[in-house]
């Protein structure tokens, strides 16, 4: 599921080639990807608005619309952007048939289109999703606060700060690496980072988040900034679905450690990498270098 890192690397995309653009029409192969609006009432609302903004909160994107309304759309599982010259053509069921960018029509994750949007700058913006869980939801300003405001600080923001990371852990008597993903706690954390960061950190992801020392949390806090940062630049992990809006995966599966590495060597002792669950989640870190505090 992309995470911080993949989503921000979408809205820099969508924001450098969208922002400023009107959406002269709207096709969604998939009307399902629309949630809570009627379809033909989100394509009245949507065609004819500019793009005047794209920004990212959590692993939520925020599009928003010179009418006074916002999509605010979740890629869940497998959902991506794709970006293509508007002589480009799709199948009836979602294939590129043709287009410029053979990552388009080479790769297999770029070929389960559920909603294009014609622009007026010539370009298309379609949205691949394979497991069809992604959505797009119309909202006001008001709406999209209120929603947003159920999320906990962003990592790069200035109130993350040590203590306010301190304060999170000290006041859960759970394992660290829920309340890593907890995203009412801190946003944009999911899975493989989340194992990453723990074994950067040198922290069990069993351990319980309230004994963590003061040195844990620092090392915990320092590898979130330093992970993600990492991530961002690498244009996000792509060991399975995520792709950019070029349909390109992003490298920093490629510098991962820990994170499906199951029965690998853990590039620090050497030792066995080990998989186990927490919290219905494939978690994967070292037993060596990662000890567990009860
Ligand atoms: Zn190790």
């Amino acid at each position: 599921m992309p995470e911080l890192p993949e989503v921000e690397t979408v809205k820099n995309d969508l924001k450098s080639k969208i922002t400023g653009t009107k959406i002269v029409s709207v096709n969604a192969l998939w009307p399902g990807i629309v949630k809570d609006t009627p379809y033909k009432v989100f394509v009245k609302q949507v065609e004819g608005a500019e793009i005047i903004k794209v920004k990212r909160r959590a692993k939520n994107l925020i599009i928003s619309l010179s009418n006074g309304l916002n999509l605010l759309v979740h890629l869940k599982m497998t959902g991506h952007f794709l970006i293509a010259e508007s002589s480009a053509e799709i199948s009836k069921e979602g294939k590129w048939l043709k287009a410029k960018n053979t990552d388009l029509l080479n790769d297999r994750q770029n070929q389960f289109i559920r909603i294009i949007f014609y622009l007026d700058n010539g370009m298309i913006l379609a949205m691949s999703d394979m497991r069809k869980f992604a959505y797009i939801k119309l909202v006001g300003d008001k709406e999209l606060q209120t929603f947003l405001s159920s999320y906990g600080p962003e990592p790069f923001s200035p109130e993350f700060t040590e203590e306010r990371l301190k304060k999170i852990l000290r006041a859960k008597n759970i394992v660290v690496k829920k309340v890593l993903m907890d995203q009412s706690k801190i946003a944009g954390i999911g899975n493989i980072y989340a194992d990453e960061i723990l074994w950067a950190a040198r922290v069990h992801p069993l351990s319980v988040s309230y004994k963590l020392s003061d040195q844990d949390v620092k090392a915990i806090y320092q590898n979130i900034k330093k992970i993600l940062k990492l991530a961002i630049e690498k244009r996000g992990t792509s060991t399975s679905d995520f792709r950019d809006t070029s349909g390109r995966k992003g490298t920093f599966g490629d510098l991962r450690n820990v994170y499906r590495r199951t029965d690998l060597p853990c590039p620090e002792c050497g030792g066995s990498v080990k998989k186990i669950t927490v919290g219905g989640r494939g978690t994967h870190f070292c037993p060596v270098c990662q000890k567990e505090v009860k």
